[in-house]
């Protein structure tokens, strides 16, 4: 499996006497460490080097950010024109080591390099006023938004004092999403019940030709299998769907797969989202991944502005993995991520008008399955 070492660390002057940079740092004690009162990525730093390309060659530095923010936010995929599900995010790190062609960090973030926003127990705290402030909604907060959550987790070690913080939480759900399969460490973790961790998954196609340094696909089942064993729930997002020449036999067999790793009663949930990108993100693929195909095909504009398969494509792409749930496991709620209410109506078994609808739906299922964690 792939293995992350730094070459660097750089540290902010902010965060320097903060626990969890003492921890990342003496988890590397022979990387060069730099202290700086405002770190800035320069292009140059990559040297002239044309095989030491910046977006890879950016990833080996670490940097220890102090964060300033407002660090949990509605999901930015809320918007009037989209059915949404009311979901929040988190931002612990920004950035991945792993190289999935059609990853959209690749032209979305600023600075190539690992950015680890360590003043953890202030953004935690955030989390505690947020949260407490509403305590008859059950919050959803996923911390894999700019990041692979658990992809750096065994090395850096995060992830363990989050799961323990929201354990306390009353009327909150952490939801770890990776490609991965990073898990032993978290196994004996007293979660609580109050962690969902969750799978980006697709066919073996697909993870062997565009997901590259993931864990690979029997890896990742058997990660989500073992974290069902030790309690606690799990997720799986077929996001996301790629329109490629066996997609239907493909995607049947995969729900099958992962019916047959984790028991259906220990699956949270379903999203289905289909592959979705920047205008801007095309060319730096083209660049980065000459061999990918995940970009074949007729895409349109989407009422976000991002591009998307035909409509009558993502509809048949969403019928074919949600008529195999209902088929095999119709207990599991499954949900559209960032589609209109027309995809909805003609796709799914119900149709939601309103974010918190979709919540309501997740929220009144999760009660019903998971009556004394949640
Ligand atoms: S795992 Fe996610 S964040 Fe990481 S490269 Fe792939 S798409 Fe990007």
């Amino acid at each position: 499996m792939f293995q992350y070492h730094p070459e660097r660390i750089i540290i902010d002057k902010a965060v320097a006497a903060e626990p969890l940079t003492e921890q990342i740092c003496g988890r590397f004690p022979d990387v060069p460490k730099q202290l700086v009162d405002n770190f800035a990525w320069h292009q140059d730093e990559t040297g002239t080097d044309p095989l030491r390309n910046p977006l890879t060659q950016g990833k080996k530095t670490l940097h220890l950010k102090y964060f300033k923010g407002t660090s949990i936010k509605a999901c930015p995929g809320f918007s009037n024109d989209l059915v949404c599900c009311n979901y929040f995010t988190l931002d612990l790190i920004e950035n991945c080591p792993f190289e999935c062609s059609y990853c959209i960090l690749q032209a979305f973030l600023n600075k190539p390099v690992i950015t680890v926003h360590a003043n953890l127990e202030e953004i935690l705290e955030q989390v505690r006023q947020r949260t407490a402030a509403q305590p008859d909604t059950l919050f959803r907060i996923g911390t894999g938004e700019h990041s692979d959550s658990l992809a750096l987790d065994h090395i850096l070690g995060i992830k363990s004092h989050v799961i323990r913080f929201f354990a306390k939480l009353p009327n909150a759900l952490l939801e770890l999403k990776t490609k991965s399969s990073n898990v032993d460490h978290l196994l004996e973790l007293p979660h609580g019940g109050k962690t969902v961790i969750s799978w980006s998954i697709n066919p073996k196609a697909i993870v062997e030709k565009e997901e590259h340094k993931t864990a690979r696909l029997n890896e990742r089942l058997e990660a989500a299998r073992k974290v069902s064993d030790a309690g606690y729930k799990v997720a799986f997002h077929f996001d996301p769907l790629i329109h490629y020449p066996d997609w239907e036999k493909g995607y049947q067999e995969l729900v099958e797969q992962i019916l047959d790793a984790v028991p259906s009663d220990r699956i949270a949930w379903v999203s289905l989202g289909s592959l979705r990108y920047i205008s801007s993100l095309k060319s730096v693929v083209d660049e980065r991944f000459p061999n990918s195909r995940v970009f074949l095909g007729e895409f349109v504009t989407g009422e976000d502005g991002k591009m998307r398969y035909l409509k009558k494509i993502r509809q048949r792409l969403f019928r074919n993995v949600q008529q195999k749930i209902t088929q095999l496991a119709p207990q599991i709620p499954t949900y559209l991520c960032m589609e209109n209410s027309s995809v909805w109506k003609n796709t799914m078994p119900h149709q939601p008008q309103t974010a918190i609808d979709v919540e309501s739906q997740i929220a009144g299922s999760l009660q019903q399955r998971f009556p004394i964690e949640v």
